[in-house]
């Protein structure tokens, strides 16, 4: 049996265990067996591939590339799992941007090399192998520059406001138009011979790592989640126009899965969000700057622990409301310690988790999974929002912009129409931060002031653990 058919056997197997992957990651209970799935096809395909370079190495005695590649995986290993272990859970949002950007950039790479090699047919499957080179350029320069811009805006290193440059709309598309011209003109040149076709290439990479800047950083933060999911895709897409132009399977196959997934899940985020998709692959497209004004909405009023202990004991429902700054805090645990001894003591706790609380999808569940809350009352938005008015008390733990009426109410407000969690419309709500600071999408939420809202400012976890510490026996 030759090393060709084992790899494409281990290569089908890899490409069943992603598909499974999927599949598992779609449900709480069986994401952890998706992620085993996942590392296992990842470790199949990854084996196969080095033992298919090492085979044609030792078949050319060259000692170098099995040197080079070697080295190249021990130094990525080494970088990846230091990472891996130190990066916080609040920090693996801007992690997986960086990591969408590293996939961009090897597709421009693979891009370049595929450019530089030139095609190995001659006739129309030279076009096509031209036409791959500029299109895997294009999709990897695009989610790399894209992908840096996230990274920066998820840190907080760049401000999460979108970028207004005057006629937005227009570079955009006349960004795309000069794409396809330029892709045209270098399919048609002799990309092996002619200077003109580097020239054309140089300028279709700064022209698509220039576009990629411009889309990401003209959206705002209130529609970041969708971004993240919609760069996650665009890398899958890059990984496959790398496949096609390296002619391996498992890349395409891997690609087209990555792409697929992290389009549908930017489209499903879209719709729980009451956003147009097409507007925000198209970077904000028809989104106009937000009027700006600082509305006054009057004093807000506080609460101490203690009391907000007593309110909780002599309540009979509750609702937690989690949010970013849960995550900060790290008070999921006290929040799962205070969930407990409220329903030892009788009163009905449920969790409603708004579909972009956090950084990342499925954040909160994340969070509150690992603090072993049960998932029976961790209820959706959709799920909780009609039993809010016949709720006593919502902790709002952290959360901000997934609890703002303004989004309901106020059709000037940047996150207009996004739904949320309609917390106000329960008898009392006890708001955890430390400030009265804004949340990620940068606008003052109403809901601080309003007759039935009490702040108790501080790091959530104290707080939840003064609260714990003061419950009446
Ligand atoms: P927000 O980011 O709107 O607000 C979080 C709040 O937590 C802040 O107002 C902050 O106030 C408070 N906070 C921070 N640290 C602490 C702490 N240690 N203790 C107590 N409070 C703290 O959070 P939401 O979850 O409501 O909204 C998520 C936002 O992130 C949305 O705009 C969403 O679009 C965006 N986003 C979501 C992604 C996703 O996939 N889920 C991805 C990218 C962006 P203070 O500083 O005063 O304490």
């Amino acid at each position: 049996m030759d090393i060709f058919s084992v790899t494409g056997g281990a290569y089908i197997v890899a490409s069943l265990l992603f598909i499974l992957s999927l599949a598992g990651l779609s449900r709480h209970e069986s994401a952890k067996s998706g992620l085993t799935y996942g590392m296992v096809g990842m470790t199949v395909a990854l084996a196969m591939t080095v033992l298919l370079v090492l085979d044609h190495a030792l078949d050319t005695d060259n000692y170098l590339s099995i040197v080079l590649m070697l080295g190249a995986i021990g130094i990525g290993a080494v970088i990846g799992l230091w990472r891996a272990r130190i990066v916080e859970m609040t920090g693996m949002p801007e992690l997986i941007a960086a990591l969408h950007s590293f996939v961009g950039l090897a597709a421009v790479l693979i891009g370049w090399n595929g450019h530089l090699e030139g095609p190995h047919h001659g006739g129309s499957l030279a076009n096509i192998h031209e036409a791959e080179v500029a299109i895997g350029i294009f999709i990897g320069a695009v989610t790399f520059t894209g992908s840096i811009v996230a990274n920066l805006k998820l840190s907080a290193r760049i401000k999460s406001a979108p970028l207004m440059l005057p006629g937005k709309n227009f570079i955009n598309l006349g960004s795309l138009v000069l794409f396809a011209i330029l892709t045209v003109l270098y399919v048609g040149t002799d990309s092996r011979d002619s200077a003109s076709a580097d020239v054309l290439l140089v300028v279709l990479t700064a022209l698509a790592l220039a576009l990629g800047w411009h889309l990401v950083a003209s959206i705002g933060g209130g529609d970041m989640p969708v971004v993240v999911s919609m760069l996650n895709s665009y890398s899958g897409w890059a990984a496959a126009a790398s496949g096609f132009l390296l002619g391996n399977d498992l890349l395409i196959v891997t690609g087209a899965l990555v792409g697929s997934s992290g389009a549908y899940l930017s489209y499903i985020m879209c719709q729980a969000m009451n956003r147009s998709f097409i507007s925000v692959i198209a970077g904000g497209f028809g989104i106009e700057a937000p009027a700006g004004a600082d509305t006054d909405y009057g004093e807000h009023r506080e609460v101490q622990a203690a009391e907000a202990a007593d309110v909780l004991a002599n309540a009979s429902s509750v609702v937690i409301t989690p949010g970013y700054g849960m995550a900060v805090a790290q008070a999921q645990y006290p929040v799962a310690e205070l969930t407990a001894k409220l329903r030892a003591r009788g009163v009905d706790v449920r969790f409603g988790i708004h579909p972009v609380a956090g950084r990342l999808p499925g954040h909160m569940n994340v969070l509150l999974a690992e603090a072993k809350v049960p998932y029976d009352i961790v209820l959706e938005m959709d799920e909780i929002n009609d039993d809010l008015p016949d709720t006593d008390v919502v902790l709002v733990i952290g959360a901000n912009d997934t609890v703002n009426p303004a989004a309901a109410e106020d059709p000037s407000s940047p996150i207009a129409g996004m739904p949320v969690l309609e917390v106000w419309n329960a008898r009392e709500v006890i708001v955890f931060k430390r400030s009265m600071a804004t949340g990620y999408a940068g606008v003052q939420n109403p809901l601080f002031f309003r007759e039935n809202s009490r702040m108790l400012f501080g790091d959530a976890k104290d707080k939840v653990d003064e609260i714990i510490h003061n419950l009446p026996e």
